[in-house]
């Protein structure tokens, strides 16, 4: 699977080589802020997978929710924000908002975070796997997912 997407001036674009690991809808506060919506749409993905084209998007540090540093990715033209990158997670790993693919279809949730502060007038799919927080990586991920991220190594 390569998807492609970027900003909304087309400035910053880019591909993925490669299918992500795992995908989340997270409902904090700060996606909610940086996204001006519900919930953001992320694709976790190995670095090395991500190909900038075109402009080198900026970024900035945020203090994530936890006190971590969050790190995002927009372009300097538009301010289109294409990932960030949590310096707590696993891996060198970038967190791709499925918003900015030229197909979002091609991707959906995998797993729904941090609906302790969803929005309570957004009702989710009874079937859909939802967390109030964060979740364990060895009963969420894919055994493929493991694998790549050598996910053993973190623990
Ligand atoms: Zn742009
Ligand atoms: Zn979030």
């Amino acid at each position: 699977m390569a998807l492609q997407g970027g900003c909304a001036c087309g400035s910053v674009r880019y591909t993925l080589t490669e299918s992500p690991l795992i995908v989340h809808a997270c409902h904090c506060r700060d996606c909610q802020r940086l996204t001006g919506s519900a919930f953001v749409i992320n694709l976790w993905i190995e670095k090395k997978f991500v190909e900038a084209l075109g402009a080198a998007p900026e970024s900035f540090m945020l203090k994530g929710g936890s006190g971590a540093p969050h790190e995002v990715f927009f372009c300097g033209r538009c301010g289109t924000y294409v990932w960030s990158r949590y310096h707590p997670a696993p891996g060198d790993a970038l967190f791709v908002r499925a918003g900015t693919l030229d197909d979002p279809q091609a991707v959906k949730p995998d797993v729904h975070i941090f609906t302790r502060s969803k929005l309570p007038w957004l009702a989710l799919p009874k079937d859909t796997r939802a967390f109030e927080s964060f979740y364990k990586i060895d009963e969420v991920w894919s055994d493929d997912s493991k694998q790549r991220m050598r996910w053993s190594r973190w623990r």
